[in-house]
């Protein structure tokens, strides 16, 4: 039988894809030609082409005829190539960790990703159990302060560690003595749950550097799912581990939960460690620093490169004290190697 099937790429293997279709079904696809040009998120048409032939003759398989368009598309590039990492994702979620240190440069270079391509941005800072949270924090601090989304939380926990709502000033010492311990120094660890409503409705992609806790969090959220996308993984690959392969998961809204709101589609790419912005322009890269944007065009000169120039605009808020110095210097890293 043949005819032309939709659906979304909900994983990228290498040469080898598998598409959810319309009708809840999924199948494996490959492209025409060599070159891929099919990312995880895709929106697909597929022509049916027969049996897959390394599955076990359990499904079909087909060709992905069509890429339809994007409402956003996020890759990394250097100076040599550039490869896909996912499409139509609304949001980013950059996961990072009390330890071990976290790079700042990553965070910075998802924002500016995520302002080109206007996603919604979500930082979660993991494993706020240990006492090195609070060192972390500080580091977050100035992303707080420009307006960015921190969620703190513990990818070991599984559930939100309530406790009773605690009044600021007890009644009476009587009930003072009758609140509840704090856990760990006063603080109450959220657990994954709390992560729950921020993806709501999104399809978010979890990016962040190996050790920060990603795969702890994507299975308290789905619980198994990873073990599946590795099976898959090594059927499509003929036993080869690939790293660069990306999943995308839903986490289907409990029916039963008070305001359902759909479903939520998390994507994950493992291989991904570095976000080249090779592709972004000098501009780009100065716009995705959103708390720049009031100095922008008051530099004495207009091609300011905010180096050492006389009179750099940027230069003196962080004199001022209303840009942070670590991010004029993340923006000078970036921009640096970027070749933009
Ligand atoms: P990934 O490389 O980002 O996928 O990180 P993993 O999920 O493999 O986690 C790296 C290490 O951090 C593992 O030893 C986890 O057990 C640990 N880890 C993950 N989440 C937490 C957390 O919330 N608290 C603590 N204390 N350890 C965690
Ligand atoms: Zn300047």
């Amino acid at each position: 039988m043949s005819g032309i099937l939709h659906g979304q790429i909900i994983g990228a293997f290498g040469r080898h894809y598998l598409a959810r279709l319309d009708d809840g079904s999924q199948m494996i696809c490959l492209t025409r030609g060599k070159k891929s040009e099919v990312a995880c998120g895709d929106i697909v048409e597929i022509e049916r082409t027969g049996a897959a032939a390394k599955d076990n003759g359990t499904g079909e398989q087909g060709v992905v005829e069509r890429v339809m368009p994007r409402r956003s598309l996020l890759y990394r590039s250097d100076a040599y190539r550039e490869k896909l990492i996912a499409a139509n994702v609304t949001q980013i979620v950059v996961v990072v960790a009390a330890e071990p240190s976290f790079n700042d440069e990553l965070v910075a270079r998802c924002l500016v990703a995520a302002f080109d391509q206007s996603l919604e941005v979500l930082i979660v800072l993991n494993k706020c159990d240990l006492p090195s949270a609070d060192a972390a924090r500080k580091l977050l601090a100035p992303y707080r302060a420009i307006g960015y989304r921190v969620l703190e939380l513990s990818a070991k926990n599984p559930t939100v560690r309530s406790t009773p709502k605690i009044p600021e000033q007890p009644a009476s010492r009587e009930l003072e003595g009758r609140l509840p311990p704090l856990p760990e120094g006063g603080r109450i660890v959220k657990g994954v749950d709390a992560l729950r409503p921020f993806l709501r409705g999104h399809t978010s992609v979890l990016v962040g550097q190996s050790g920060m806790g990603k795969s702890t969090l994507i299975n308290a959220l789905l619980p198994g799912a990873q073990a599946v996308t590795r099976e898959i993984s090594t059927v499509l690959d003929s036993g080869k581990h690939t790293t660069t392969h990306a999943r995308m998961y839903r986490i289907d809204d409990d029916a039963a939960s008070p305001h359902p709101v759909g479903v939520s589609k998390l994507i994950d790419c493992p291989g991904v460690q570095a976000f080249g912005l090779h592709h972004l322009g000098f501009g780009a890269v100065e716009q995705g620093f959103v708390e720049f944007a009031q100095y922008l065009g008051q530099c004495r000169f207009h091609d300011c490169r905010h180096l050492h120039e006389p009179g750099c605009a940027l230069h003196k808020a962080v004199a001022d004290g209303k840009i942070d110095a670590r991010r004029l210097e993340l923006f000078r890293q970036i921009t640096a190697k970027g070749g933009c």
